[in-house]
């Protein structure tokens, strides 16, 4: 599933090709994958012009004049890309629109369908509002605030996930900024002292950014928006690398599940703490 880092990628990668640029035709919409606005998108969009591109959350936010917003949420398994227009549309591709003056078209292509597209037109547009609460962001978040988020009864590999308390970060970047910071998972997050708390905000930004500088992971489905891959992948540190050696201590790395998920630690780096029952 695409974190902060792959979303993130993605944005960058659609500014420099659409932002200026006027939407032409709908050339293909599967309208069940479309929220918000009750029009069309084949009314909605043509000829509204792209002012920027953002993201919030996990979210791919297409701000256009006159104002709309075009939200992309990527899912599971959620490609929007730009391609060329000669090049056949793969299946499950869900939404096809031209961009006036190119000779290409943005695409949207979901085999899972856990993704989706919200347009919301009109006056007084603010997706955040429109598509629920959310956390905060980890890249803006100061180190007082998040001792804050961290005065809670439950395991820190659970709250590092839940997206209404921070967003963004999913199993990848979970377990790598948890390796990077020397905290197993499943150490309650009230255990944690301030310092600790604040070396593992600065490697939750540093895990995030030098994912970012790599364009993320691909692992299945993700690709940047010209459909090549990221390639952060070759510098995780534990995730998904059970039974290679930990790059920072050389013993072989485990696997273990913890908030649901398949969880990758060094249990050296990353011993376990003496349990307190969690909420
Ligand atoms: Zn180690």
């Amino acid at each position: 599933m695409p974190e902060l880092p792959e979303v993130e990628t993605i944005v960058r990668d659609l500014r420099p090709l659409l932002v200026g640029r006027s939407f032409g035709s709908v050339l293909h919409v599967r309208s069940d994958i479309v929220h918000g606005d009750p029009r069309p998108l084949t009314s909605l969009l043509p000829k509204r012009r792209v002012i920027d591109i953002s993201r919030q959350a996990k979210r791919i936010v297409v701000s256009l004049k006159p104002t709309a917003e075009l939200i992309v949420h990527l899912g599971m398994s959620g490609r929007l890309t730009v391609v060329d227009s000669d090049v056949l549309a793969e299946p499950h591709t869900h939404l096809r629109v031209t961009v006036r003056g190119m000779q290409s078209e943005l695409r949207f292509r979901d085999p899972r369908r856990f993704g989706g597209v919200w347009c919301l037109a009109g006056g007084k547009t603010h997706v955040g509002r429109r598509l629920g609460p959310l956390g905060v962001e980890p890249l803006d978040t100061t180190p007082a605030v998040f001792r804050r988020l961290l005065r809670r009864r439950r395991q820190i590999k659970a709250i590092l996930l839940d997206q209404r308390i921070i967003v963004g970060i999913g199993n990848i970047y979970c377990d790598e900024a948890l390796h990077a910071a020397s905290i197993h998972p499943l150490t309650r997050a009230d255990d944690l002292d301030g310092r600790v708390a604040d070396r593992l905000l600065r490697k939750i930004k540093s895990v995030l950014n030098k994912a970012i500088r790599f364009n993320g992971s691909t692992l299945v489905d993700y690709r940047r928006a010209d459909g090549s891959e990221g390639s952060f992948r070759q510098h995780h540190r534990v995730y998904q690398r059970t039974g290679d050696p930990c790059r920072t201590c050389g013993l072989p790395i485990e696997c273990f599940v913890a908030a649901g998920r398949s969880t990758f630690i060094c249990p050296q780096c990353q011993p376990a703490v003496a349990q307190h029952p969690c909420d």
